[in-house]
């Protein structure tokens, strides 16, 4: 690939509103453009990082069996509205007309598609097991679209879906997903967790997201380094340390001006840990007060787990249900229903009084106040481990991929069934897998990357070597570096050919910038000498070769860099 003619338009500025480190260098990059909010453009060289992803994703899908399909992307409501999703999911999902009035949808995702394929393709359990993958684009009118192609509305997705007859049959195809997975991300360079997560919309049985350590994550994970536990901190558990509990006995204490937990803990000089922080949520069935130690946050995931959907209530709802006002509700003699994090079983605690300007010091779960238990509260680093107790470590990441035992919840619905040995009809066990390629391609370039560019590993770069001549319009020059560029391509690199007349400068910031692995350098001094300069982009460790011997120098490195 020659530079001249190519559109690889590099830039020196960051875009304006990029914060995370892959959004900004994959714009200044020249691999994407944005169209609108979260629509974005792949440019020459961002297609070809997507290629090599898709390849690695394609190989390692055929390896357990997957066989490749195309859904669509325009979708008749009536398959989503008998999996219930169509009432269930709401401004995220793109939905239409068509000429006729029928309403339509965007592919979000496509679990009824295939349940409604099962459904007319599928007979006996002699059919069984299957696995189908397709990598296609999907639709979703995301909230907040942000950090490049991290979150966009349109994206691609490797999603695949496995039918079995039973449970066994989707544990064996869920544990040669999870395999695979961990193959795909090894073979992508990247560093990543496997999760237990929340199956969320999904529904179902189990799931595990792979999770790839990134400032720029959306998400957070627990993990113990002693016994391997590692959860989305969305049902991540954690032990808090318990405080010394003082000997204190019930009373009413004024509070004049204290709303926040910290204002209240100073005025009272005690610490936040002896606390109870109270909030009110509202539910399908009424208000409740949800209660976290004061040095905690309360995970609104966790809660609607363990008492179904939930939204803060408002102020005035607060000042209905418990006559005083958000700073000042606490659990003593409170008549809603009280849910307590797990942590809060044993202690005496300040809380608040149900009266403006007072608390109460001493009170005592489960003798002032009678809650349920339940993990509500977010882990925090240090906590004890709940299997093993060592302390927890907290991470940022990436969220690349996410797998689902999904059971019978959409076969059931769209009567997607089989003939079992016996003759019964049984519903197809399925199981869905979703890896996004996208975020595999900007997650590298978070892990990899320096001041000066993109440092990509070798298995998804776009091209492997960047050539250059030093000055294009020095013949000598030139013609070596035109006699190279044949070379390499012919040992078989992909070559991208910086032919360009630019300054020198200008030049070798567009190599580290865009950051191919191995950069060969044809120069003046080196000319006269015979000698060329190859260099890795990731340390840019040079060694200087001989004109003759510069393709198996590239081959040496090219092996080198490709083992790591
Ligand atoms: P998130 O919680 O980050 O929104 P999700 O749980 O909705 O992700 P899935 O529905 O499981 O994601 O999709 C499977 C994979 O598709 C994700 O692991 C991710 O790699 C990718 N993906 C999901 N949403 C987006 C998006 N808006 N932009 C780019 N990739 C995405
Ligand atoms: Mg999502």
């Amino acid at each position: 690939m020659r530079w001249s003619g190519s559109l690889i338009p590099t830039l020196r500025e960051d875009p304006a509103d990029a914060e995370a480190v892959s959004h900004k260098l994959m714009v200044r990059g020249g691999l994407v453009r944005q169209l609108a909010a979260g629509i974005y453009v792949y440019l020459p060289l961002g297609q070809r990082v997507m290629d090599r992803i898709n390849a690695i994703v394609r190989e390692e899908m055929n390896r357990i069996g997957g066989q490749e399909v195309t859904l669509p992307v325009l979708h008749p409501a009536e398959i989503w509205q008998q999996s219930g999703r169509w009432q269930v999911i709401g401004e995220e999902m793109f939905r239409l007309k068509d000429r006729n009035a029928r309403d339509m949808c965007l592919g979000m995702t496509h679990e009824e598609v295939i349940a409604w394929i099962a459904s007319k393709e599928l007979r006996s359990y002699r059919d069984l097991p299957q696995i189908w993958y397709q990598i296609q684009t999907k639709e979703r009118d995301e909230a907040r679209p942000r950090s490049g192609v991290l979150r966009t509305r349109e994206f691609l997705m490797k999603d695949s879906y496995t039918l079995d007859l039973d449970e066994a049959g989707l544990a064996k195809a869920y544990d040669a997903h999870k395999d695979a997975y961990c193959r795909i991300f090894d073979r992508c360079g990247l560093r990543y967790y496997v999760v237990e997560s929340d199956p969320g919309m999904m529904g179902g049985s189990g799931s595990h997201e792979f999770m790839a350590p990134s400032a720029a994550g959306e998400d957070e994970v627990a993990i113990c380094e002693q016994c391997g536990y590692a959860a989305n901190v969305e049902l991540a558990q954690g032990i808090p340390l318990q405080p010394k509990f003082p000997a204190w006995k019930l009373e009413e204490v004024p509070t004049p001006n204290a709303r926040t937990i910290n204002e209240v803990a100073t005025l009272l000089g005690v610490e936040p840990t002896l606390t109870i922080k109270s909030l009110v949520y509202v539910t399908k069935t009424g208000p409740l007060l949800a209660l976290v130690r004061g040095d905690q946050t309360l995970h609104e995931k966790k809660l609607a787990r363990a008492v179904g959907d939930v939204r803060p209530a408002h102020p005035d709802e607060v000042k209905a249900a418990l006559g005083a006002p958000v700073g000042s509700v606490g659990p003593v003699g409170c008549r809603l229903p009280i849910v307590a994090d797990e942590s809060l079983r044993e202690g005496v605690y300040v809380v608040g009084a149900n009266k403006e300007g007072f608390h109460l010091k001493g009170a005592r779960p489960g003798q002032d106040f009678s809650p349920r238990f339940a993990d509500v509260h977010t882990v925090q680093p240090g906590e004890g481990c709940g299997r093993c107790r060592a302390p927890l470590k907290v991470e940022r990441v990436i969220e690349v991929g996410n797998i689902f035992k999904l059971g019978t919840k959409y076969s059931v619905p769209l009567g997607a069934v089989v003939l079992d040995e016996s003759g019964q009809e049984r519903p197809i066990v399925m199981g869905s897998y979703g890896i996004g390629p996208a975020r595999i391609a900007a997650a590298a370039v978070e892990q990899r990357h320096d001041a000066d560019g993109i440092v990509w590993p070798w298995s998804i770069a776009p091209l492997h070597v960047h050539l250059l001549a030093v000055n294009a319009k020095d013949l000598e020059q030139a013609g070596a570096a035109e006699e190279l560029y044949g070379k390499l391509q012919a040992a078989g690199f992909e070559v991208l050919f910086d032919d360009r007349d630019e300054r020198p400068g200008v030049k070798f910031k567009d190599a580290d910038l865009i950051g191919l692995p191995i950069r060969v350098t044809v120069g003046t001094a080196l000319i006269k000498g015979g000698l060329v300069e190859v260099r890795a982009r990731k340390d840019r460790s040079d060694r200087r070769v001989a004109r003759g011997e510069i393709v198996s120098a590239v081959k040496d490195l090219a092996q080198e860099l490709s083992r790591a």
